[in-house]
């Protein structure tokens, strides 16, 4: 870890302006998943630990596209906060301006604070200069716990250490550690199970794992684009057309690499793209004409199961079939009881196969499930996050 962290500078007495990531879903008032407030617990409880320091909290809260709408308010998330912590924490009307600052320049030791949604302005995604500077006067020093938002060049995320020094949070740290591991000193054998709906936004980490990992999973709606590639009849499953090509050159490059990448060699098919469509399993590689593949077969995962099960790292981006319906989601469920049954590092990040993992009840079983779906993604292209950027390095 080449940053520095809340654990390498002396944060007693110091009011600490932490960005984290409270962007939870609210329906009717209330939140319906907390996942991101408790993954931010570790982190605030630290701070809090340290003896005479202040916590003032900001994250942004969904699209209110600049205007102060009372539905994107993050007053829910103070409420459940306090409950989570079991001691008070403050709502400040705005993030900025004189009567936050004065209310921040009151806090005593101990007090939490939290930032009224920084989307209410424009200037925090525009990350404007004078809207970050005033953010900056309300601590002294800077924390970056929200690794899902790292990928954005924010205020909140970015312009602020350019005022106050930027260290990162316990959160943000072991997303670093982890994703930066598998990129940088991954055991081997590496293995890579890229699946998801298309090429085109996968392509770039396609690009950069190759080279590191030993075997290469592709699976999902753009695997077919692959196969068609390479000449297999698809039917009408979901295809890229324009980037035929560039998955042609990717398959040459494996070769010269001799990395191996395993395509689907059987599936499980539909008459159309529908949660009823009744499920038809292809035995061979070839898709009859009028069917649409939704999911992998049985034979594909047989092909998985082995090289899994001898993977010291595994990186996973991307569910393997359309999970979100029942009779479609056997394919990701199998490999996601593979990868949680592998004895090595297993790292998986993306919304849909983190909420896949959840709904299977797997997360557990892994040994760092990423909180971000793009920044993770980006990482993993081998991008530097400009959020990660801009905090202090150690010496
Ligand atoms: P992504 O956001 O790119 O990771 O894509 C996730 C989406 O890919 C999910 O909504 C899946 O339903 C979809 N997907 C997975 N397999 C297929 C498939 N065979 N055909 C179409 N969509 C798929």
């Amino acid at each position: 870890m080449t940053k520095k962290t809340i654990k390498d500078v002396d944060l007693h007495n110091k009011r600490v302006l932490c960005r984290v990531d409270f962007n939870v879903p609210i329906k009717n008032g209330n939140i319906t998943d907390d996942t991101r407030i408790k993954a931010s617990l570790p982190t605030i409880e630290y701070i809090l630990d340290q003896e005479g320091s202040k916590l003032i909290l900001m994250s942004h809260l969904g699209r209110p596209g600049g205007e102060q709408k009372p539905e994107f308010s993050l007053k829910p998330v103070s409420k459940k906060l306090s409950r989570l912590l079991d001691r008070k924490v403050m709502i400040a009307s705005d993030c900025i301006g004189p009567e936050v600052e004065n209310l921040a320049g009151k806090m005593i030791s101990g007090d939490i604070l939290l930032l009224e949604n920084l989307r209410f302005h424009t200037e925090e995604t525009k990350n404007e200069p004078v809207f970050a500077q005033k953010l900056s006067r309300l601590g002294d020093i800077y924390v970056n716990d929200a690794f899902g938002s790292a990928h954005r060049a924010h205020a909140s995320t970015e312009g602020v250490a350019h005022y106050l020094t930027g260290l990162a949070g316990l959160l943000m740290e072991s997303e670093i550690e982890f994703l930066g591991g598998v990129l940088e000193n991954p055991a081997q054998p590496f293995i890579a199970i890229i699946g998801g709906a298309k090429v085109s936004t996968k392509i770039a980490v396609l690009e950069s794992l190759l080279p590191r990992v030993s075997v290469l999973i592709i699976g999902g709606g753009m695997a077919y684009t692959f196969l068609k590639a390479e000449g297999i009849g698809i039917g009408k499953s979901l295809v890229e057309e324009d980037l035929l090509e560039t998955a042609k050159s990717l398959l040459k490059k494996s070769d010269d690499l001799n990395v191996n990448i395993l395509l689907p060699v059987d599936h499980k098919v539909a008459d159309n793209f529908s949660e009823n469509a009744s499920a038809e399993i292809i035995p061979g590689i070839h898709i009859p004409e009028n069917k649409i593949a939704m999911d992998i077969g049985e034979k594909t995962i047989d092909t998985y199961r082995e090289v899994i099960s001898k993977a010291k790292t595994i990186v996973w981006n991307g569910p393997l079939g359309v999970f979100e319906f029942p009779e479609f989601a056997e394919g990701t469920l199998q490999v996601a009881r593979l990868v949680a049954d592998c004895p090595g590092t297993t790292v998986v990040g993306g919304g849909d196969i983190v909420a896949a993992l959840k709904k299977f009840g797997l997360a557990e079983k892994i040994s760092h499930v990423s909180t971000g779906g793009g920044a993770s993604l980006e990482f993993l292209e081998g991008k530097e996050l400009p959020g990660i950027a801009a905090l202090a390095s150690r010496s």
